[in-house]
């Protein structure tokens, strides 16, 4: 089936051909017959066949017109939902608009992962848990702790959603055609929305945006417009740190200090 279509670098097309990584992966993910699962990207169908074997029914979402057209004459339409068009801009609230949670899966494109992982935060609420396959190197940074040279603001604002983990990793080999990096699957679980919650997420999100954008910088120059030596104080906060030694209990912390004195 593969050699037939020729993939398509412009949407991060890297096909997983080791059966047993495939397994392992549904392994990971655990589908269970009835649960609302979507796939971003099911490409071929290398993980689209057995997620839907084991569900019944799965929703997918692809970019590809020749994909689509391929799994439409391969799958009935009440066993696969096919979702056509960019999943940066597909409303996944929409899929649990009756309260039931909602799982997100997939083998994404690499060239979009950031802008994706941020456009999945928004529907945090809404979802149960998502299990991503993504560079390596992109999920250490996911998952990167303060004081350690990956963690970011990708690291801040997704923690601040999620808790997540690294699960294993996937060789170059696995895919058809290979890609050049190592691969990750990464789990995300959203956290309860009472555990950290910012009175403005807007605002946390600038705060942290300021303090990642001069990595060599203090928090006393990086956060010069926000806060001044005052503020530091009344924050406990040392201003001579660099924002990578920051948690995110942290940055919420002044981000509702701001927000409190209506700055
Ligand atoms: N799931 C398949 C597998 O594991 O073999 C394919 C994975 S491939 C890395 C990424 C898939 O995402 C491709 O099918 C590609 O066409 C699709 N894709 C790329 N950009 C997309 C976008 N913006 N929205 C939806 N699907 C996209």
């Amino acid at each position: 089936m593969s050699e037939q279509h020729q993939a398509r670098k412009r949407f991060g097309q890297n096909f997983l051909s080791d059966p047993n990584i495939i397994r392992k992966i549904i392994d990971a993910i655990r589908p269970v017959e009835g649960e609302r699962i979507v796939e971003i990207g099911p490409g071929l169908g290398a993980m689209t066949e057995p997620l839907m074997e084991r569900l019944g029914h799965l929703h997918v979402v692809e970019i590809d017109r020749d994909l689509i057209a391929r799994l439409k004459t391969t799958h009935p339409p009440e066993r696969l939902t096919i979702h056509e068009g960019d999943a940066l801009k597909f409303d996944f609230g929409s899929l649990a608009a009756d309260g039931t949670p909602l799982r997100v899966v997939g083998n994404l494109p690499y060239n979009i992962s950031t802008p994706i992982l941020f456009h999945l935060a928004d529907f945090a609420e809404r979802v149960k848990d998502m299990t991503f396959m993504l560079q390596k190197e992109v999920v250490m940074r996911m998952v990167a702790e303060p004081g350690t040279e990956e963690y970011g603001r990708l690291s801040v604002m997704l923690q601040y959603r999620f808790n997540m983990g690294r699960l294993f990793d996937v060789p170059p080999g696995a895919f058809r055609p290979a890609p050049k990096v190592m691969s990750s699957i990464v789990r995300m679980v959203p956290r309860p929305v009472t555990e950290c919650t910012a009175a403005d997420y807007a605002l946390l999100g600038k705060i942290v945006t300021a303090a990642f954008g001069q990595r060599r910088k203090t928090l006393r120059n990086t956060l010069r417009g926000w806060l001044d030596e005052a503020d530091f104080a009344a924050l406990a906060l040392d201003p001579g740190l660099r924002g990578e030694k920051l948690s995110v209990a942290e940055f919420v912390r002044i981000a509702d200090y701001l927000a409190a004195a209506g700055r």
